[in-house]
């Protein structure tokens, strides 16, 4: 990446296809974009949401059927507008940027959290496809606002693969947090990788368990992000730019960075403010 803006920077200009209903105020947009096919779980692209906003989002699909997706939680104008869309509307997508997760074998575990579901749905179908044996621990506060649920229960439907559900409230699953599950699970199985995103306190639990036990963890942070090429510097976290040299961070950038990692970052204008 050069850093400064080349014609692949550009926004394509495309279709939405069909926006799905995720949860009552939850979208999954799907889309068609060349480009998107070829990017792999963990990446992201640019949305732009004409007249609002442009914002990053996880691919939650790369080429289902020649199409892609991102799943979008409603937030603040941008998200709200692209929550509201409709197929035949038009959207702006640039990218895919950033790395990706690294798919690894043996016994690993995915922890998603909100919409930070959407990018462990292909890396869960890629670790499957590689022969590693998938838990997908998939929560939300409620019932309803659990995403991705459909695709997670398609692609985790047998033993050894496992699906384990959980909410705040116990309306669907277990009652508790994530890292509730996750230390369950830990004190009873032998896990080798864990992969996570979501909320960052969440993640940032799910870590420290990680390293009571040793076990590697890839996490991907959602944090604010203006032009995804490194010439912002809004998501910085400590010596790394999230757009650049993430938005994926394994054990060794998260401890360098632990001290931010689940205690603040910076918004838009450059203030440090709490996760
Ligand atoms: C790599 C990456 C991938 C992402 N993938 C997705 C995705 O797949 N789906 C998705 O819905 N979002 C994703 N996000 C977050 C998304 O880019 C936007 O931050 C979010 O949609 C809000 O944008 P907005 O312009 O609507 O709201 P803004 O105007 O940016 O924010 C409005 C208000 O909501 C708050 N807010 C925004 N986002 C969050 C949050 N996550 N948690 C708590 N408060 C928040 C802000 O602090 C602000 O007060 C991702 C972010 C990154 C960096």
């Amino acid at each position: 990446m050069s850093g400064y803006p080349t014609h692949s920077d550009r926004p394509r200009i495309v279709k939405v296809e069909e926006s799905r209903i995720e949860t009552e105020t939850a979208r999954t947009i799907f889309f068609r974009d060349e480009a998107s096919l070829k990017a792999k779980p963990g990446q992201f692209v640019m949305v732009w949401a004409m007249g609002a906003d442009e914002m990053p989002m996880s691919l939650a699909a790369m080429n289902d059927k020649g199409r892609s997706a991102v799943t979008v939680k409603p937030w603040g104008p941008g998200s709200n507008l692209l929550c509201s869309l409709k197929s035949g509307d038009v959207i702006g997508v640039r990218g895919p940027y950033g790395n990706s997760f690294t798919p690894k074998k043996g016994s690993v575990l995915l922890v998603g959290g909100g919409s930070g579901v959407a990018p462990l749905i292909p890396l869960s179908q890629t670790l499957q496809e590689i022969g590693a044996k998938v838990t997908f621990v998939l929560a939300g506060k409620t019932s309803g606002d659990l995403m991705l649920l459909g695709e997670a229960k398609k692609i985790i439907s047998k033993p050894p693969h496992n699906l384990i559900i959980v909410t705040d409230d116990g309306s669907a699953g277990v009652k508790g947090l994530a890292p509730d599950a996750v230390r369950s699970l830990l004190g009873k199985e032998v896990v080798d990788q864990i992969y996570s995103c979501g909320p960052e306190k969440m993640m940032r639990m799910v870590f420290d368990l990680a390293e009571e036990k040793r076990i590697p963890v890839e996490a991907s942070l959602e944090r604010p992000m203006e032009c995804a090429i490194g010439l912002c510097g809004i998501c910085a976290v400590g010596k790394y730019l999230l757009c650049r040299d993430g938005p994926i961070l394994d054990s060794q950038q998260l401890k360098a960075v632990s001290k931010e990692f689940g205690s603040n970052r910076l918004d838009r204008a450059g203030r440090v403010v709490p996760v």
